[in-house]
């Protein structure tokens, strides 16, 4: 032990360290239906199950306030914790938000910064109940917790998805990483030029999916009106790579997805082409579109192929098939995670 060199947080990336951290956990506490491992926890109420789920934002790693406008920032801030709420069917209630500021914030700033939460509470219609203020030496962290209710047969985790479930995505992917490329470079550019003032017109959508993104509760909705049968479920935030992998280890189960069916709108591709990037692997790796990844049975394939917010993707194999990717061609390319890297970027 007294030899052992310290193991820098980079040799294991997000995923790992988390195992690393959490493996010892043990759950004592009958309500404690579901810990570490998926969008939420489930707690027993008696009558129904709240869902509770938790994330960080901090300035200068999941942000930048040179072009991130802080009431965009606090909408975006609740949204990514009421997509995790939706990815376990549940719907979200209240919200706790908590936040360290260093000297540089004026009070005005941060009433910006609220007025972005507040409008997300209305939206979503969630109330918020509390939170912690702090200083900090520099910048700024968000700390938001969202909970929200369900009946316990309706969560839905991401451990059920079974062979042969029919693998499908809401919305389109790819987008909000675009967008990020595309404030990356025109930071660089006014920062070279303070005098230019960048024309953005023509590429609202993917900042739009980059700055502003919404939860998709009105996916839920539909999926509820239309009586599909959900097997499993995540939200998309680190990439679609990255998330149907969680839903393989879990499920102990293998995938086939289809690059051709992956969902691009073609704004995404269009801007893609000017950054010389494949817009699949845009859509594949590169988060925080936070739409719903989900798996049904093959039986619900009448109810989902005609639904133009859905879109199949793939399916579900048996474990020892392992995790696959076939593009145009029909070839076979292995699976592999390629999100961000958690400890530096998520
Ligand atoms: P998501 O992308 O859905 O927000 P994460 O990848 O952030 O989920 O987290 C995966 C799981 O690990 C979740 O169940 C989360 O609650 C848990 N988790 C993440 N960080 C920690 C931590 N430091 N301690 C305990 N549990 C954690
Ligand atoms: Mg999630």
């Amino acid at each position: 032990m007294e030899n052992k060199r310290p193991t820098p947080l980079s040799e294991l990336g997000e995923f790992a360290l988390i195992d690393t951290l959490t493996q010892s956990v043990k759950l004592k506490q009958a309500t404690s239906l579901k810990g570490v491992g998926d969008d939420c926890a489930v707690i027993d109420t008696g009558e129904d199950c709240l869902v509770m789920t938790t994330d960080m934002l901090a300035e200068g790693i999941h942000f930048d306030l040179i072009y991130t406008p802080l009431k965009h920032l606090g909408y975006k801030a609740v949204v990514v914790n009421l997509s995790d709420v939706y990815a376990m069917n549940a719907s979200p209630t209240q919200i706790t938000v908590s936040i360290a500021v260093s000297s540089k914030f004026s009070v005005e700033a941060l009433e910006e910064l609220y007025s972005g939460i507040y409008l997300a509470c209305e939206k979503y219609g969630v109330d918020l109940v509390g939170g912690d203020t702090v200083s900090s030496l520099t910048g700024l962290v968000i700390s938001i917790t969202a909970i929200g209710r369900a009946k316990k047969e309706d969560i839905r985790y991401r451990n059920a998805a079974k062979e042969n479930d029919l693998i499908c995505v809401s919305g389109d992917l790819g987008a909000a990483y675009l967008g990020l490329q595309l404030l990356e470079r025109e930071k660089a550019l006014y920062e070279e030029n303070k005098e230019i003032q960048p024309d953005l017109a023509s590429y609202d959508y993917v900042l739009g999916r980059q700055l502003k993104p919404e939860a998709r509760n009105e996916i839920i909705r539909l999926l509820k009106e239309k009586d599909i049968k959900i097997n499993a479920m995540i939200d998309i935030s680190d990439g679609l790579s990255s998330e149907i992998l969680h839903i393989c280890k879990q499920s102990e189960v293998g995938c086939k997805i289809y690059l051709e069916k992956i969902p691009i709108d073609t704004t995404t591709i269009m801007i893609s082409e000017e950054f010389k990037l494949e817009p699949t692997i845009a859509a594949l790796h590169g988060g925080e579109d936070y739409e719903l990844l989900f798996t049904v049975p093959l039986s619900e394939y009448d109810k989902v192929k005609d639904l133009r917010e859905i879109s199949i993707i793939g399916n579900i194999t048996s474990k020892d098939e392992k995790t696959f990717m076939i593009n145009q061609t029909g070839q076979l390319i292995p699976l592999a995670a390629q999100g961000w890297d958690g400890v530096k970027n998520d």
